[in-house]
């Protein structure tokens, strides 16, 4: 754990990222009605940055002066989050660049970050603005903690980085469809959640992960991020990895934090840099009264206790999710991206967060 905003006599400034489009449009307002405040009467300098489009933050972090800024910190979703770690990921100097600290507060639809960091503190669940006034508070104390990055690639060879989640299926398709609900905010899930019953389907390709249990490090070595885990596609998976031999499956989810939404506590046991995948899958054959019910029970992070026959849980440190279906949706950290086979595993600790 380090601490923010205390050397003395050194000017602090926080770059604060916000997009005026997230949510229901209403992270300016936000802003305007508590961030500002708050940040002020803790004494934080900090510079406002309202994104003009997609990307926009994504871009400017690549090129940003980063011995300028104390800390980069969100006030949107977590899609905007994604942008910048993947910014910072971008840049030549991207090992010093993702050690500068992050701060989420929660201005969109999808604030599953920010939930989990909340959750991580053991404080009773809140939402809404008491989800904000938390999170400002943590910012506030300044202290960092490590987050894990997920190095997920992609068939077209593309990489990306990852903090949050990897999803294909119900999961994804819900992510997706309920953008159209925006308006509604986070309750959007739930909507989409019961549209998605309504035309329930099965997905079919194939699973493989390595199981935390096989592989209890998780450090590359090197500092150089390297996926010393990962074969490549067209060769089979190392001995050590579990084939999951079910074929046709309603979801994959792969989480790495406890909070798929606000509300969704998909992975109780995760923690910020536990080095850990928490990997959920449910096979076909589910009807939907049970999906409906894991769903729900999920609300309270119950629903690996209801002994569904169709949920598998497992940790793990790297898995491969070859879809076989020729189009889809796949998601990363609630963001849609290339479909087809992908890889991924755990770098532990790799950024750091604002969080205590
Ligand atoms: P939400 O939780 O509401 O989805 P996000 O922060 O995840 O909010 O942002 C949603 C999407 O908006 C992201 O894909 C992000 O890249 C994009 N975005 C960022 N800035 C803007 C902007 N100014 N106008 C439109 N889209 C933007
Ligand atoms: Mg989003």
């Amino acid at each position: 754990h380090g601490v923010l905003f205390s050397e003395v006599g050194r000017p602090c400034g926080v770059m604060v990222l916000v997009n005026p489009q997230s949510g229901r449009g209403q992270a300016m307002a936000l802003y305007n009605g508590h961030v500002q405040r708050m940040l002020t009467e803790a004494d934080i300098p900090h510079t406002l940055v309202i994104t003009e489009r997609p990307n926009h933050a994504r871009d400017l972090v690549r090129n940003a002066d980063l011995t300028q800024w104390d800390a980069l910190v969100i006030l949107s979703g977590d899609g905007l989050l994604f942008e910048v770690v993947n910014g910072l990921m971008e840049r030549q100097d991207w090992e010093k660049a993702i050690q500068t600290p992050l701060g989420i507060l929660p201005g969109g639809s999808g604030n599953a970050l920010a939930a989990s960091l909340h959750y991580y503190t053991r404080a009773s669940p809140v939402c809404g603005e008491d989800l904000l006034t938390s999170c400002g508070f943590q910012l506030c104390k300044g202290q960092t903690s490590a987050l894990d990055l997920i190095s997920i690639r992609l068939s077209s060879g593309a990489r990306l980085f990852s903090f949050l989640s990897l999803a294909w299926g119900f999961v994804a398709d819900v992510d997706i469809e309920s953008e159209q609900f925006r308006q509604i905010g986070d309750l959007r899930f739930l909507l989409g959640t019961l549209v998605r019953l309504a035309s329930l389907r099965v997905y079919q390709g194939k699973l493989a992960f390595l199981p935390a249990e096989n592989q209890p490090e998780t450090h590359s070595g090197e500092n150089q991020l390297l996926d010393h885990l990962l074969v490549p596609l067209d060769q089979p998976v190392p001995q050590d990895w579990t084939v999951v031999e079910e074929r046709e499956f309603v979801l994959v989810l792969a989480m790495f934090q406890s909070h798929l939404s606000e509300d969704l506590t998909a992975a109780p046991d995760a923690r910020s840099d536990d080095g850990t995948m928490h990997l959920l899958y449910v096979t076909a054959g589910i009807s939907r009264a049970a999906l409906l019910r894991l769903f729900r029970a999920m609300q309270s992070g119950t629903h690996l206790d209801l002994g569904c026959p169709h949920l598998v849980y497992r940790r793990a440190r790297a898995l491969r999710l070859e879809p076989l279906s020729p189009a889809g949706v796949m998601t990363v950290d609630g963001e849609r991206v290339e479909y087809g086979p992908v890889q991924a595993q755990v770098h532990r600790g790799v950024a750091r967060l604002i969080a205590t």
